[in-house]
């Protein structure tokens, strides 16, 4: 079997046909060439219009790398035809292995892109004997189609989220579908102001912004505003990981500052070696643990009682009737607020702020799917840390659409991979 009869398998054109192939003698890589002409006849297609149009001249023959073959680069040889267009006067033909000036074929460029889904850029580069830009290109590529051909009409619930990046010195304003089936990265700005989130509700139709019945966001104010002032109509859910997110972030503020306070005091060994003590029954300690607890409990420590607030807090999930959990969330919240325990007041604060809202989260039960937009921050996050080659915020971003974005792929005769 020759390689042109391959190459008329996996990848078939109507107009042109393949020619000789030559091994490239004296290049530091493997190269095989593959000539490329158009058929007899065929009458090339304007890049302007996309209608055949009689030929002009021929451009010097240009070379096209297509997918590598047993370690061996390949590129596809071609003069391209400039033709005389009526409407678009003389341009350079359409081919259908390669767009505009791009010397990567697209299935090259497709094949690049996948596999920057599975492994850090540079070593996709380095695998292939490209360049990092030409793998940057390919996903950029990829994401760019994805974007343009993926499905938005009928999307039921949205998250809407935000994650730091550089160091917790910058936010990405993240919006997810979060339907059972159906979980999805739809958009990603910089910041996490209200223009960050706007932009998303601009870019979907009016009729994509009706489908959508159910929000869940955290409770920043500027994420609250925009989307009462695009979808009037949503529930709109406080869901459970950003509560209880804010109620962490809360105690770790409790035990730190009581930490600085201890070690301040010289009482700096009461906090070590102490969380066993607290997680263990007090049957099962030993003497010198129980000495510990003792010791502890006197202090009567903040970072233990927001620690009990916090776990009596979780029953609230457990209830199924908005009217008993809003009656558990009110006694929850006076007791909170009778704790003296600053940082957990402020908790206690927004919630009572918020509490129609909470509320949202027993009405919406079942509609969404819970736990999603948890699932999907972690991934997001994981993906922010990864190495690309580049830290800036383009190639954070194509990145995450690359690779949590579920963007479809055109179809193609064969997979290389
Ligand atoms: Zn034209």
């Amino acid at each position: 079997m020759q390689l042109k009869t391959i190459l008329n398998r996996v990848e078939p054109f109507k107009s042109f046909v393949y020619g000789k192939v030559k091994w490239v003698e004296g290049r530091a890589r493997p190269t095989l060439e593959v000539a490329v002409q158009a058929r007899k006849n065929s009458r090339a297609i304007c890049s302007g219009c996309d209608q055949p149009r009689p030929g002009y001249d021929r451009l010097p023959e240009r070379r096209f790398e297509f997918v590598p073959l047993w370690g061996i680069a390949v590129y596809f040889v071609y003069a391209l035809r400039r033709v005389d267009c009526p409407t678009c006067g003389v341009t350079v033909e359409r081919v259908p292995w390669a767009q505009g000036k791009c010397h990567l074929t697209t299935s090259y460029r497709w094949f690049l892109a996948r596999w920057a889904k599975r492994l850090p850029w540079d070593e996709v580069a380095g695998i292939f004997c490209t360049t990092w830009r030409s793998v940057y290109e390919s996903v950029k590529h990829a994401v760019f189609w994805g974007i343009l051909h993926r499905d938005l009409d009928h999307i039921e619930a949205i998250g809407v989220d935000e994650i730091q990046w550089q160091k917790g010195q910058n936010y990405l304003t993240l919006v997810y579908q979060i339907e059972e089936g159906m979980k999805r990265l739809l958009w990603v700005a910089e910041g996490r102001t209200e223009e960050s989130l706007r932009g998303f509700f601009r870019f979907l139709t009016a009729e994509a912004r009706q489908s959508i019945r159910f929000v869940c966001s955290d409770m920043w104010q500027a994420y609250l505003n925009v989307v009462a002032e695009y979808l009037p109509h949503v529930i709109h859910v406080l869901d459970r990981f950003h509560i209880m997110k804010k109620m962490n972030d809360a105690i770790d503020k409790v035990r730190r500052g009581e930490a600085a306070r201890l070690k301040h005091d010289g009482y700096e060994p009461v906090l070590k070696h102490s969380r066993w003590c607290l997680l263990k029954r007090r049957e099962n300690l030993t003497e010198k643990q129980t000495v510990k607890l003792t010791e502890l409990l006197k202090y009567n420590l903040q970072s233990v009682r927001s620690h009990l607030l916090r776990e009596d807090f979780q029953r609230f999930w457990e209830y199924v009737s908005p009217t008993w959990a809003g009656k558990f969330l009110d006694q929850w919240c006076v007791r909170t607020m009778r704790s003296k325990i600053e940082p957990m007041k402020e908790v206690a604060r927004s919630l009572r702020e918020h509490r129609d809202l909470i509320l949202n989260w027993f009405r919406a039960r079942g509609m969404v799917s819970s736990g999603s937009v948890e699932g999907l921050n972690n991934k997001c996050k994981v993906t922010t840390r990864k190495s690309y080659g580049f830290r800036t915020y383009k190639v954070i971003e194509l990145a995450l659409y690359h690779t949590l974005g579920k963007l479809p792929e055109p179809k193609f005769t064969h997979k290389f991979c």
